[in-house]
């Protein structure tokens, strides 16, 4: 009987599966910034197409960007849109760079079941690549988000410098 329920289970969590993927390609979108992998492999480095275009993940406190706090633009490192003001980051304490909210309509959410549950992916609004996810244990006293961020998904521009051209 434990045997069967756990078909049973094993079952289910395929099929969620397969369903979040068809899913997923019914709706896919067309981004502004569209490239084959094999062009996003000959523009990023080894390790940024990996978190970028494979949704790998970085080893917490590795990126330079934890302890960035200047004012500044994060923009991804793929396509070069703006996507986080550094005035929205804060010490999460993980490892991974992290900010309570996005600017707004410049990054996506999606749902991804890695991990054999469903977790809020967070994806670049303009040409699809992978950042990181959002987490419902932010700041209460803002958002109460954390957008938990591959630092080298990001590219952070100081203030005062003018930011890059969307990379088409
Ligand atoms: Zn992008």
């Amino acid at each position: 009987m434990k045997n069967l329920i756990y078909v049973v289970a094993v079952f289910a969590i395929i099929s969620c599966n397969t369903k979040a993927q068809e899913t997923t390609e019914e709706t896919a979108k067309e981004y502004t910034v569209v490239k084959s992998e094999a062009e996003w492999k000959e523009l990023l480095s080894a390790q940024e197409y990996n978190i970028l275009r494979q949704a790998g993940t970085e080893r917490p406190f590795t990126s330079p960007l934890n302890k960035e706090y200047k004012p500044g633009t994060l923009v991804c490192a793929a396509c070069y849109a703006p996507l986080y003001d550094n005035l929205n980051k804060f010490d999460s304490g993980t490892g991974w760079p992290s900010y309570d909210r996005a600017i707004e309509g410049q990054v996506e959410r999606d749902v991804d079941y890695k991990l054999g549950y469903a977790r809020t992916e967070l994806k670049c609004n303009t040409c699809g690549s992978h950042l990181g996810h959002e987490f419902n244990d932010g700041p209460r006293k803002t958002t109460g988000k954390r957008h938990c961020i591959n630092g080298v998904a990001l590219n952070f521009i100081p203030e005062g410098e003018d930011l890059p051209a969307i990379r088409k």
